[in-house]
């Protein structure tokens, strides 16, 4: 390892961060799952142990980490879960310097397994404002609909973020697997968490092709993209993205762990930033991609050849891209300016 690369791990780690495009349930640490898991000691196939969690988290393809995924969320089973999970990852945010982070939550999967809607929504707003004033870490919420789950989902989906909207939540979300899973047909649930206030931030073009991305931005009128790394299969969309300045949340990492990309050098990040996109560097699902946001940024810092400057100007383009308001984003970049400089003196 070179003596540069250690001084632009060491910058990364001291640089005040947004992230963008990282899932509740999806960034339990191993010690959160391992508690909930052996809260639930007998009703799940989730391991106890930190070191055979880890071994249960390497995935064959992207259905697999799909199904792991899902016996973690199984693990959710009450409002104090919920809580204790939120408050967990912000620690885990905390610790890496990150001060804003919208996170993305499913709550259909936690009320269709029995937590109460109201509870939940409580459970979460109770961990937002302790993470706020006990680590400085802001949290908002993105609620997205779980793809896999059918209409029934999205309906829930739309009826928890519209009727029962919590204080922190900003957007509107779909994930889940795209294979099989048509974007248009999620349109009535999209038009009803615009016209309530919601940014729309469906994921799309991770694991399917640019036509998807179209699909997400004509039809969901996406804000942001969710990954969107297949958009270089397509010039014209490019400049389409280019031009309107639309956000990719990209997770390089989680592409390799998914299978997405056979190999990190194949990643199409330098290839997005080359062409002028508005690209933010992601987790997505640390814990289970044997990652975190620094390891992110440290892997984008690699493939694009960035100095201090360039890394600077990627979390930038985080806060540029989020949905804090003009003040917040105003503070936050400044924040990255005067690490910045401060790092330059020495
Ligand atoms: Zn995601």
């Amino acid at each position: 390892m070179s003596e540069g690369k250690n001084g632009i791990e060491a910058f990364i780690a001291g640089l005040p961060k947004a992230e963008l495009h990282v899932h509740h349930v999806g960034s339990a640490s191993p010690r959160v799952v391992a508690e909930l898991a052996a809260r639930h000691r007998g009703q799940s196939k989730v391991p106890t142990d930190p070191a055979a969690l880890a071994e249960y988290f390497t995935f064959t393809d992207f259905a697999h980490f799909i199904e792991v995924y899902l016996s973690v969320v199984d693990l959710i089973r009450d409002a104090e879960d919920v809580r204790a999970l939120t408050y967990g990852v912000a620690e885990d945010m905390a610790r890496q310097q990150i001060r804003y982070a919208e996170l993305t939550i499913t709550p259909y999967s936690s009320v269709s397994r029995g937590i109460p809607d109201v509870a939940f929504m409580e459970a979460i707003e109770d961990a937002r404002k302790s993470a706020e004033k006990d680590l400085g870490v802001v949290l908002r919420w993105c609620f997205d609909i779980p793809g896999e789950a059918g209409l029934a989902a999205a309906e829930e989906t739309a009826r928890l973020a519209v009727d029962l909207a919590p204080e922190g939540l900003v957007s509107f979300g779909l994930g889940g697997p795209e294979i099989g899973v048509p974007r248009p047909q999620f349109k009535p649930y999209f038009d009803r968490a615009r016209a309530a206030g919601l940014h729309s931030v469906p994921h799309a073009g991770e694991s399917t092709g640019p036509e998807t991305v179209w699909d997400a931005l004509r039809v969901l009128g996406a804000e942001r993209i969710g990954h969107g790394t297949q958009s270089v299969k397509d010039p014209s969309l490019m400049d389409w993205l280019g031009e309107h300045r639309i956000p990719l949340e990209v997770c390089p990492t989680s592409n390799l762990a998914t299978r997405v990309v056979e190999r990190i050098e194949e990643h199409p990040l330098k290839q997005m930033v080359d062409a002028g996109l508005l690209v933010t560097i992601n987790s997505d699902d640390p814990p289970m991609f044997g990652t975190d946001l620094n390891t992110e940024y440290a892997v984008a810092a690699r493939l694009l050849d960035l100095d201090e400057t360039g890394v600077a100007g990627l979390a930038k383009n985080a806060v540029e891209a989020s949905f804090l308001d003009t003040p917040g984003k105003a503070r936050l970049a400044a924040e990255i300016d005067t690490y910045l400089a401060g790092w330059d003196k020495g």
